[in-house]
């Protein structure tokens, strides 16, 4: 199945020059989001974790099946302000300014092998952040892994010697 053809570029957002990767109409066709999460699983099946991270919004779309359908555990991290225990946090640059990431405190126990799941990995600036807050909770990454990858920003550079895998690339 060409999934490509299921995502759609929306010119100028959410600001002017950039070309969004709109990921809804593979959610809208249930055969096309079914083929989707199974060929994600089916990549990862030989990775070793016991958790599943996934970031908001987007990120808790593709983490969270696989998650349920891997018999794996499931963390969410947010933006500020969302989760109502206590947190600890990471901060990375954005274009203008910089944004925050923020996680359970007990999400994560020393040593624990986690995956981070997202939507599209752009820059890599997302990922990086939570990298980071994997490894204040004393976690091990064992890879990162995303539906979309927009190879043209170079997001492994931010990432290091850390596995990356996606399940299409850009
Ligand atoms: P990064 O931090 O790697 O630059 O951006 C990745 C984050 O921003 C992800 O959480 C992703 O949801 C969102 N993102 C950035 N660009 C796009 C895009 O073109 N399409 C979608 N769906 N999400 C994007």
């Amino acid at each position: 199945m060409d999934v490509k053809k299921y995502v759609r570029d929306v010119k100028d957002f959410p600001k002017e020059g950039i070309i969004f990767k709109d990921i809804t109409p593979v959610l809208s066709n249930p055969e096309v989001f079914k083929f989707v999460i199974d060929g994600m699983i089916e990549d990862i099946k030989d990775w070793n974790f016991d958790t599943i991270i996934g970031p908001e919004a987007r990120g808790f779309i593709f983490a969270a099946p696989l998650a349920y359908k891997m018999g794996k555990k499931f963390v969410p991290v947010r933006k500020p302000g969302k989760l109502p225990y206590k947190k600890i946090s990471a901060s990375y640059d954005l274009e203008y300014g910089s944004a925050t990431l923020e996680m359970h405190i007990d999400a994560i126990e020393k040593g624990e092998r986690v995956i981070i799941v997202d939507d599209v990995l752009a820059t890599g600036g997302t990922t990086a952040a939570i990298v980071e807050l994997v490894k204040k909770a004393g976690g091990i990454v064992e890879g990162v892994y995303n539906f979309a990858e927009l190879s043209f920003l170079n997001p492994r550079e931010k990432l290091n010697d850390i596995k990356v895998g996606s399940l299409i690339e850009y």
